[in-house]
């Protein structure tokens, strides 16, 4: 499952805040937790910036300005424990992160995204003024009372916790993860605990869950193959150094895949690759599986001999041979197709196979590398033989 760690820390971090708060932060480190946010946002920004991702950016800059607001000008309200003030920020902070977790991930130079830090910028000055004007106009005494409650700032984390919720079951992204643990840093540091220092601490927990959310999102961009959530060839090459013992490994290709792609198209033959990951997913004998490159696939059973991988692997490849692959919206292909026309009916249906090869370690070849090329070998073979099968080295 993606966002492991996000989801980690999205609950950890704002629970450990709590405890720093009820337990009394250690004086030697309050100097630190003070300016925890503004070190945290700094590293945020800087890699945001390479990392090319314009949503960090914006939140970031929302939470340091929040933070910023909080230390300076609003520092009496949040030592009271609300205000007007306060009470604005609460409102707009958390719809800003909902819709920046809306947002498209756009180049960080682009329009729009420095449209949006300039509306997060101008925020502060337009808020003051119309809280200046509010106050002074008596017809507009009731709302300025509604506005300045907790409970508009409430509404407003609830709106948008239950709005990222939406988002996320649509998307299934780190980022939009992060957000539930940046939305309840938030609230705890608002509504929480009265006092500059206390509402820093969760400004920081805020920042540091957005940054750990980056480091997952590069984490599976370096080792999970985005088209179809397996793990990809780095994932594959580092395991392949830590094999040993008794192991099996096995190399799968789809058969005539150049075939397919030409007959129903390339965006077609991605949805394909798809769904034979989805299968692949299910081989048993607790095998990792990984996208080895293009319709290539490798498995590793990490304790299983060749002859007890074999079982497993059969599975594997009757239940993709056995399966019709529903193909949705199918594209002219680029090239004249070498088989019989493409089928018109809207979604086509389609037959694919595997070949595998699978080879173990013995002592000709103790070595991973050596086992690989075997089940190269192997895989060839499997080939050779007529595809849609599994042949063992
Ligand atoms: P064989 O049974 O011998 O393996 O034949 P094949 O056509 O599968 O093998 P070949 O290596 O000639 O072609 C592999 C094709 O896989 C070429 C390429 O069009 C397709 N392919 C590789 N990666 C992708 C991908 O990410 N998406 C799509 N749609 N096609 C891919
Ligand atoms: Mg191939
Ligand atoms: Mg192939």
């Amino acid at each position: 499952m993606p966002g492991k760690i996000t989801l980690a820390t999205t609950i950890a971090l704002p629970t450990v805040a709590v405890g720093l708060v009820l337990g009394g932060v250690p004086p030697a480190s309050a100097p630190f937790v003070e300016h925890s946010a503004e070190i945290i946002a700094i590293f945020s920004l800087i890699l945001g910036w390479r990392f090319r991702r314009s949503r960090l950016i914006l939140a970031t800059v929302g939470l340091a300005l929040a933070n910023y607001l909080i230390r300076t000008s609003l520092s009496g309200e949040i030592n009271a424990g609300f205000g007007p003030s306060v009470a604005a920020l609460s409102i707009v902070l958390p719809l800003n992160l909902a819709i920046i977790g809306l947002l498209p991930e756009r180049k960080v130079s682009s329009w729009s995204t420095l449209a949006f830090l300039a509306g997060i910028a101008a925020q502060p000055f337009l808020i003051s003024r119309l809280l200046a004007l509010a106050e002074s106009r008596s017809d507009f005494a009731l709302s300025y009372q509604v506005m300045t409650t907790p409970h508009a700032g409430h509404l407003a984390f609830l709106v948008a916790t239950v709005f990222t919720l939406v988002v996320f079951i649509i998307r299934r992204g780190v980022f939009e993860l992060g957000l539930f643990g940046v939305l309840g840093s938030c609230a705890l540091g608002l509504f929480g605990w009265p006092g500059v220092f206390e509402t820093t601490l969760f400004f920081g927990t805020a920042q540091l869950v957005l940054l750990f959310g980056l480091i997952e999102d590069s984490y599976e961009l370096a080792f999970v193959d985005s088209l179809t959530g397996l793990a990809g060839r780095r994932a594959f090459d580092e395991a392949l150094g830590g094999l040993g013992g008794n192991y099996t490994l096995a190399m799968i290709d789809i058969d005539r895949f150049k075939r397919f792609n030409d007959r129903y198209g390339h965006e077609a033959g991605d949805q394909a690759l798809r769904m034979v990951a989805q299968c692949l997913q299910k081989t048993g004998g607790r095998a990792a599986v990984y996208r080895y490159g293009g319709e290539e696939f490798a498995a590793v059973f990490p304790a299983l001999s060749v002859t007890e991988a074999r079982k497993h692997l059969e599975e594997v490849r009757r239940l993709i041979a056995n399966r019709t692959f529903s193909i949705r919206s199918p594209k002219r292909p680029k090239k004249k197709p070498d088989q019989p026309k493409a089928p018109k009916k809207n979604p086509a249906q389609a037959k694919l196979t595997i070949s595998i090869g699978a080879a173990g370690p013995s002592a000709r070849r103790p070595k991973s590398d050596d086992v690989l090329r075997a089940a190269d070998r192997a895989l060839y073979r499997a080939k050779r033989a007529g595809r849609n099968r599994l042949v063992t080295a």
